[in-house]
């Protein structure tokens, strides 16, 4: 799945990411954070890197300790708890900040006239198609500069007080202009759908959420091959004993001719992660390399069936549709709502219909805003398909309810992810139930059979 991001990354459901990559395609903040739509975040490119159901909550290991001998952080010590819940408190409070960065960001382009000057410069590519072009490129580049500040606070000073941070400034930086570059290259399609269809029809909002559906396919189908590879090496996995366990797993799991890859993710930033996708018959199997080197067999073979779910019951399919009923939702609140307020600023704007290129700001914070309302109810369909595929881990792997309890406690010790958050902040922000939950229900479960 597409993870995406917006100023600093973290990592999503798979069909939370479905949205993501659905406001990719309206365009800019390809990376970054400041929707705030997941819970926390890594780096910037995160939001191009797949992850796939995520089992946490938040997925970095620690780096705190380079020398690799991460296994040394479990179980918990009291300083390490004790940065848990700061870091935990941290994201807490940024999940509003960011919210109302990004919000205040866009509102100041388009409170200063800046839009509609982007726009007016615009004008000299000549064809329309061009001039939106040209007016996304400037445009996302003023948001990405406004934004940097906070972007590097978030993305990297915390991330290095934390010790999740594996890059040094300058790759973290470059890899963030990488995302910006591919944010003004594909956005483009989106953008230019929109506008077309808002000068075409009056339910443009309908016929673009069923529109968006094949380009939400393609990026799903093309992102973990294509893109992926662009920030990551990916190759055959080392540990051949682990391959053959992982080959018979997903053989037990109806997955045939699967490869398995294992990526080098420690680069960035020691999250955790894994995932399982296929295009044209092709199944990948992907480990990052922080879940091979901190997890045992049987703990990866429970992660690894986690992921196996997902994919075997569909879940990004079904999260593309969840997705595209709230865009379709979303937008047409937006087109409910948005004309009166360009009417009552069309002078300071200096616009005054939203067909024009310059309201894109503008319809940017309206999506935000109903995102960010809705998030309560894609979470808690992301929260059931994370219980099914736990459900489903813990039948197919076979492994004791204290193995898949220690990897959700791992989790939490290597990601400083809060394992018992405020029930209002689970409900609303939370992807995955909260650690303390799942690590119940795998003690609790029994095996169907
Ligand atoms: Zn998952």
């Amino acid at each position: 799945m597409l993870a995406s991001r917006i100023t600093s990354g973290r990592p999503w459901p798979i069909w939370f990411l479905l949205v993501f990559a659905a406001l990719f395609l309206f365009g800019p903040k390809v990376t970054g954070d400041s929707l705030g739509l997941i819970e926390d975040t890594g780096t910037p490119t995160d939001s191009l890197k797949l992850d796939d159901s995520r089992l946490v909550v938040s997925s970095e290991t620690d780096v705190v300790d380079p020398s690799g001998e991460s296994a040394s952080l479990y179980p918990m010590s009291p300083e390490r708890k004790a940065r848990l819940v700061s870091y935990a408190r941290f994201k807490n409070i940024w999940r509003f900040v960011g919210f109302v960065i990004s919000i205040g960001v866009l509102w100041l382009i388009l409170v200063t006239g800046l839009a509609a000057r982007m726009r007016d410069w615009a004008r000299v590519a000549g064809r329309r198609f061009f001039v939106i072009w040209l007016f996304l490129g400037m445009f996302a580049v003023a948001d990405y500069i406004l934004s940097l500040p906070f972007n590097i606070y978030r993305g990297f000073v915390v991330e290095s007080n934390y010790g999740f941070m594996n890059q040094t400034f300058l790759e973290w930086w470059g890899q963030g202009l990488l995302g910006l570059l591919i944010t003004v290259v594909i956005g483009i399609i989106p953008i230019w759908f929109f506008y077309w269809l808002v000068r075409k029809f009056r339910r443009w909002w309908l016929v673009f959420s069923i529109g968006a559906i094949p380009f939400a396919v393609v990026i799903i189908v093309i992102v973990p091959v294509f893109v992926a590879p662009l920030f990551n090496k990916f190759e055959p996995l080392r540990d051949k004993q682990l391959e053959t366990e992982l080959l018979a797993l997903a053989s037990r799991a109806g997955i045939e001719g699967a490869d398995v890859f294992q990526v080098d993710a420690s680069r960035q930033s020691s999250k955790i992660n894994a995932y399982v996708t296929g295009l044209f018959g092709s199944k990948r199997i992907v480990l990052y390399d922080t879940l091979i080197d901190n997890f045992t067999v049987e703990e990866i073979k429970f992660v690894m069936a986690h992921e196996m779910g997902h994919y075997t019951m569909h879940h990004i399919w079904w999260g593309l549709a969840v997705a595209i009923v709230f865009i379709s939702f979303a937008l047409w609140l937006v087109a409910m709502t948005i004309h009166p307020l360009i009417n009552r600023f069309r002078e300071r704007f200096r616009f005054d219909r939203l067909s024009d290129i310059a309201s894109l700001p503008l319809v940017l914070i309206f999506l935000s805003v109903i995102m960010f309302l809705f998030q309560p109810a894609t979470n808690a369909v992301s929260r059931l398909m994370e219980r099914q595929a736990d459900t489903y881990g813990m039948d197919m792997s076979g492994v004791s309810g204290e193995t898949g309890a220690v990897v959700f406690d791992k989790l939490s010790v290597f990601n400083l992810s809060d394992p018992d958050p405020h029930p209002v902040i689970e409900f609303w922000f939370y992807s995955h139930p909260s650690l303390k939950k799942r690590m119940e229900f795998v003690r609790g479960y029994r095996p169907a059979r």
